[in-house]
């Protein structure tokens, strides 16, 4: 399969998702993070959608609560090119209800070679990025050609 390049635009839209035990923990950096995340446009499951409009004073699309389908609208949302980057604060202590759309999400992500941080410090370093103010092109395999040696 050729790679091929998708574009993450100056204006990025991310995804943010924190299981319960690590809500506290993502609207800490959130909140740390405020100036940078309020230039972009912020997705999120429901609950930390909620949270997170209270911190970031600024209007997030929000989905269903991640138990209820939320892990896979945004993993929809990154196939259509919709979402190109997440912070996905996963529980590695607590067995969780949706447990097989959290590995879809985290799949997904890398399939589509989207920026994904699954812990505060990895967040650091990406939020600081000299890249969060540039677009940047994401190489992705050529999935035409996938689909058409399966046919
Ligand atoms: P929530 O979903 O933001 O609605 O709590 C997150 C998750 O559990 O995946």
């Amino acid at each position: 399969m050729a790679p091929t390049s998708l574009p993450i635009q100056k204006v990025k839209n991310i995804a943010l998702v924190a299981h319960d035990h690590k809500k506290k923990d993502l609207i800490e950096w959130a909140q740390w993070n405020k100036p940078v995340l309020q230039s972009h446009n912020i997705y999120a499951t429901g609950t930390t959608g909620r949270l997170l409009e209270d911190v970031l004073e600024m209007r997030i699309t929000k989905f269903q609560s991640g138990p209820l389908g939320g892990d896979q609208q945004i993993g929809a949302f990154i196939t259509e090119g919709k979402i190109d980057f997440l912070i996905f604060f996963w529980d590695p202590l607590e067995p969780q209800p949706h447990d097989p759309d959290v590995k879809a999400l985290l799949r997904i992500a890398l399939v589509w070679n989207i920026p994904t941080a699954c812990n505060r410090a990895t967040a650091d370093f990406l939020i600081s990025s000299m890249l969060m103010e540039k677009p940047y092109q994401r190489i992705v395999q050529d999935f035409t050609d996938y689909q058409q040696r399966r046919i």
